[in-house]
């Protein structure tokens, strides 16, 4: 039988003896054999921060971010074979299309996501602050990639995704992998890993694969390094407590399962198009991936008049649903990943009936299409009542990791939000209503125990995601139960493997350090103008200081005319008793004009191509008629590109566009008193290059 093979230290090594022998889910028949024994998961993560680490910590976010695109567009080239491995495992084409594509999608949010980043190898984090009267002292922040390896430790149900969202982060923000997948699935993950690795996209070192167990791989990690977990709660507590992770400090996130739930509001009845998405929803969320979904809905709180109505419908819904070979073209749910997990959903779901009701579906017994119910990890969607959740703890504390969920009813909002926290936290919940002030009352009612709240009405279900997943650019995880863990959520995500470090200093230094201009340091070359420098000759700190100009009312008369703002504060003739001004007062529009026309270098071409934008404009004090004004004009930033321009792609393939970066300018307004600053602004400019291929 095929041996899976594990990729350590830059080879493919099959572990020693006969390992644990993983089965095709839909087939029962053997595939295959996992073991990491006799590999030294020491040497493994030795060679992750030696080796892939320094590598990645070198590049820049800029350059990891387009190997990531690089690599997404790579995978998509081999989807079919993902495809046909992935049916193996019990998944549908719509399962497989979370799991597989769901997982390259990562990769392309991630990868967009340098574009938030500097071309650095760290980046500023948030706000900076004088701390001196005399300006020469100030702090900030940065982030550094942190120098050890990130450790996934994976649950089955995704094996691509599970794997790609994790990596995706790690790799944006500069560490290395070793990624430790569920054993039951990792057939699917090693076929991926193989790809990734013989496309030689990624650094070697930078991500390593076990197929199989982790061994005393945790023994051997220190505080530079990070490790996730994703699988259940029982798992999850004992890794967090393993001693080394205690002793080390090392970040920890937790992933676990959550007794997830979804609402119908009380405003919502059949014949509603809010009705009938609920009935859907939670039907997808039953059947999707078998119900094998961290985020699946496990709990279903409904007004407790509909609850006869809704025990029909749902029922009716999941009869439609056809079960079976996945490779069937009308099987919408295919089976459990494993004979092992189907024992574990009938186990939990045996003591769930305990307290509640069958109303849907079977343990024992379902029906299959071209597959054998018997040999195949097939289980029926079971759906349960319970009429009395105030009193049974189970439907609060047992998952049943399948195709299981439990109605229950509720009077009144207050009751619902109730009944929802006594999951003890978990990765999302569910609102279904058309009416703002149930969604109002719910979200923020019950928000402290969900990682993450649809919203769900008819104005947005034709494009909503769905209740089950998870988010690049959103947070993923939830707090208590759930784990009280955060992965994904955009940038958010990519701090978790970066170490945050306050800088204090002077202006002048920090902006050395930081490349990113800070208020107070000292300008650079004031002899030439900046704009007559092209992108690669601009250095941050450049600056201008230009010549005044005196503001006159007839200035000010002239420019309410030009623009039509005649708002009273800017007329000559108002009666400012009783105003916040003293007389006439200059628009801060005319003031940020006037500034431009005082530091724009006007008379000939210069590699400055175009001005797109303004950030972060201020006006902080009022500017009357006499003020004479100059500005201080420095370089602040250079970015290889902005998200928020849309370039025309026609010129792209014409060869027509331009090489070219963005700069931003920091703009100081400042007129002839003790207190100078009349306006603060960013500028944003495209810049050519000089090297213009
Ligand atoms: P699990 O049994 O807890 O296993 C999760 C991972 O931990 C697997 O890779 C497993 O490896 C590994 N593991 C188990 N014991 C270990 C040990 N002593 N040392 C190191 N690693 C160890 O969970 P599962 O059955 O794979 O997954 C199902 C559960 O995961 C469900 O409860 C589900 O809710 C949860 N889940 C949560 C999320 C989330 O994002 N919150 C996502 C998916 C799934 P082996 O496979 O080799 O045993």
């Amino acid at each position: 039988m095929k041996k899976l093979e594990n990729y350590i230290q830059g080879k493919w090594v099959a572990g020693e003896g006969a390992g644990q022998t993983l089965y095709n889910a839909v087939t029962g028949a053997p595939l295959a054999q996992a073991s990491t024994q006799g590999i030294d998961m020491a040497a493994a993560i030795h060679y992750a921060r030696t080796v892939g680490n320094p590598a990645l910590r070198k590049m820049t976010f800029h350059q990891r971010g387009n190997m990531l695109k690089a690599l997404a567009l790579h995978l998509r080239t081999n989807l079919d074979g993902f495809y046909s491995i992935s049916y193996q495992t019990g998944a549908t084409k719509a399962d497989s299309w979370v799991d597989i594509e769901g997982g390259i999608g990562n990769l392309f949010a991630n990868a967009s996501l340098r574009r938030r980043f500097p071309d650095q190898p760290f980046c500023v984090d948030g706000e900076s602050h004088n701390l001196s009267k005399g300006n020469t002292f100030m702090g900030t922040h940065i982030l550094v990639p942190k120098e050890g390896v990130a450790i996934h430790i994976n649950a089955f149900n995704f094996p691509v995704w599970g794997m790609l969202e994790k990596i995706a982060v790690n790799l944006l923000a500069g560490m290395p992998a070793i990624v430790k997948s569920a054993t039951v699935t990792s057939y699917l993950t090693e076929a991926v890993v193989r790809e990734i690795i013989a496309s030689r996209m990624l650094p070697e070192g930078s991500l390593q694969l076990l197929c199989g167990s982790a061994g005393d791989l945790l023994d051997h990690v220190n505080y530079q390094d990070v490790v996730t977990f994703t699988g259940s709660a029982a798992t999850g507590l004992m890794l967090r407590s393993h001693p080394k992770i205690l002793k080390e400090n090392v970040p920890f996130n937790l992933e676990a399962d959550s007794l997830n739930c979804i609402v119908l509001g009380e405003d919502v009845n059949p014949g509603m198009p809010e009705w009938d998405l609920f009935i859907k929803e939670i039907r997808k969320e039953m059947t999707l991936k078998a119900g094998q979904r961290c985020t699946g809905v496990r709990r279903i709180f409904a007004p407790a008049d509909k609850l006869e109505d809704l025990a029909r419908f749902l029922s009716t819904a999941l009869s439609q649903t056809l079960i079976g070979n996945p490779l069937h073209e009308k099987v919408r749910m295919g089976s459990l990943a494993g004979q092992a997990q189907r024992e574990e959903v009938r186990h939990q779901t045996e003591i769930l009936l305990r307290d509640c009701k069958l109303i849907y579906g079977s343990l024992q017994e379902v029906e299959v299409v071209d597959a054998d119910a018997k040999k195949g990890a097939f289980l029926s969607p079971m759906l349960l009542l319970n009429e009395t959740p105030w009193e049974t703890k189970s439907v609060h504390e047992v998952e049943a990791f399948g195709p299981v969920s439990t109605l229950m009813p509720y009077q009144g909002m207050e009751e619902a939000i109730a009944l929802s926290k006594l999951g003890k936290g978990s990765l999302c919940s569910t609102i279904v209503t058309a009416d703002p002030n149930t969604a109002r009352s719910y979200v923020l009612g019950a928000a402290t125990h969900h990682g993450r709240i649809l919203v769900l009405n008819s104005e947005c279900a034709k494009e909503s995601t769905g209740h089950g997943s998870p988010l690049p650019l959103l947070v993923h995880g939830g707090p208590g139960r759930a784990g009280g863990g955060e992965e994904m959520g955009g940038l958010r995500g990519v701090k978790h493997y970066l170490q945050r470090t306050a800088l204090q200093g002077s202006p002048t230094l920090l902006t050395e350090i930081t490349q990113v201009y800070q208020p107070h340091a000292k300008g650079k070359d004031p002899g030439t103008h900046p704009f007559k420098k092209y992108f690669e000759e601009l250095q941050i700190g450049n600056q201008l200081l230009t010549e005044e100009r005196q503001i006159t009312s007839e200035d000010i008369t002239a420019f309410a005319d030009l623009s039509g703002d005649h708002f009273y504060a800017h007329l000559v003739d108002t009666d400012f008793n009783g105003t916040m001004f003293e007389q006439q007062v200059a628009h801060g529009y005319f003031v940020m004009s006037l500034a431009a026309g005082l530091f724009v270098d006007s008379y000939e071409k210069n590699p400055v191509l175009l001005n797109y934008g303004i950030d972060e404009l201020r006006f902080t004090k009022p500017v009357y008629p006499g003020a004479s004004v100059h500005i201080r004009f420095t370089c602040k930033e250079k970015l290889p590109s902005d998200p928020r321009i849309v370039e025309n792609p026609e010129d792209k393939k014409r060869g027509d566009d331009i090489p070219k970066g963005i700069v931003k300018w920091y703009v100081e307004m400042l007129d002839n008193t003790d207190e100078p600053i009349i306006g603060v602004a960013t500028i944003l400019t495209m810049v050519a290059k000089k090297n213009q291929h």
